[in-house]
């Protein structure tokens, strides 16, 4: 998943609970990376068109990412990879493709065009898939689901920028975890107390490329023009008791822009597989977040906030 993994528990069967989560996240990384030929998704991706059968769990990743999918009304969209590969985020070697290459590229994106029948997928010819944007969040969810079997029931899961919680800190008090300042991807700007949540950013920091005439592109693609998202937020942080969801939405309400997310989040919570609560933070340097959220947000540097209630004030 070309991140770090941390995995901290706390608990008699500590040690090997640990190294069976550990296990379990490097099998699935393995399965799903998009780079590495030995991949199913590799498998998948040079099918041309034939039926590939699936291991079960990438079969309800993919499933659920679908569904996430037609949700977001493709703002989320797994088939997206023929377009990340033109911009070079995939290998690093960046580059703007020409108009008329995105509008080559993107009939080959359209998630209409992949059959799931069970645990077998169906692409159309030319057609790839790319889980990043829910892989970690899936792993996450297994690794947690995995130490709950050991009993374990104090730790914290942080997988590059996606962080799982299970239980409380061992002492018994919430756990804190911050959330990276966009603006200054070192720092942090506010930190969030929760128990048993995943609290997942996507943001326009992690991987991006400047072009010679200053334009910043970052690795999420907003999937109705192409290219890379810009509609007004640095980062969205989505806080929910999945791991798979907030990985999905933090990327899918990253290309919506304030507005979408905002009505997504009053609109769509019974659709999601659980609530979820959302922080963002605008190109313009504002924080806004959920009213559910607000209680246990700790705003660590100088910044407006706006706080999101469920009914639109008038
Ligand atoms: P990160 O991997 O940095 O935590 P995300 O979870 O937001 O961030 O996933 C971003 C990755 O998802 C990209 O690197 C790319 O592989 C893929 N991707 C980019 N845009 C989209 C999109 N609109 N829908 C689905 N996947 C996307
Ligand atoms: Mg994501």
């Amino acid at each position: 998943m070309d991140t770090y993994m941390e995995i901290r528990a706390a608990g008699d069967n500590a040690q090997a609970a640990l190294y069976a989560a550990q296990t379990a996240v490097c099998t699935l990384a393995e399965q799903l990376s998009v780079t590495d030929p030995q991949s199913e998704i590799a498998a998948v991706n040079r099918a041309n068109g034939k039926p590939t059968a699936l291991s079960e769990d990438t079969a309800a990743l993919l499933r659920a990412g679908l569904h996430m999918g037609a949700l977001t009304d493709g703002a989320l969209n797994l088939a997206i990879y023929p377009l990340t590969r033109a911009w070079g985020f995939t290998t690093g070697s960046y580059a703007i493709p020409s108009n008329e290459m995105i509008a080559a590229l993107r009939p080959l994106t359209d998630p209409a065009n992949i059959t799931l029948d069970g645990s077998t997928v169906t692409l159309a010819d030319g057609m790839m898939l790319d889980t990043g944007a829910v892989a970690k969040g899936y792993a996450g969810d297994r690794a947690i689901e995995i130490l709950r079997k050991y009993d374990i029931s104090s730790a914290i899961l942080s997988l590059g920028g996606n962080i799982l919680t299970l239980g409380t800190k061992p002492d018994g008090s919430d756990w804190v975890v911050g959330i990276t300042d966009p603006f200054a991807p070192d720092r942090e700007l506010c930190s969030v107390h929760v128990r048993d949540r995943a609290v997942v950013t996507s943001g326009d920091y992690e991987r991006y490329f400047i072009a010679d005439d200053g334009t910043r592109y970052c690795h999420i693609l907003d999937p109705a023009t192409g290219a890379p998202a810009q509609n007004g937020l640095s980062s969205v942080t989505v806080i929910g008791a999945q791991g798979l969801l907030c990985d999905a939405l933090s990327t899918a309400l990253f290309v919506m822009g304030k507005d979408r997310a905002v009505r997504f989040w009053r609109e769509k919570q019974s659709e999601c597989a659980c609530p979820f609560e959302m922080i963002l933070v605008t190109s313009d340097d504002k924080l806004l977040c959920t009213e559910g959220i607000a209680e246990v947000l700790t705003i660590t540097r100088d910044i407006p906030l706006e706080v999101i209630r469920r009914a639109e004030e008038r």
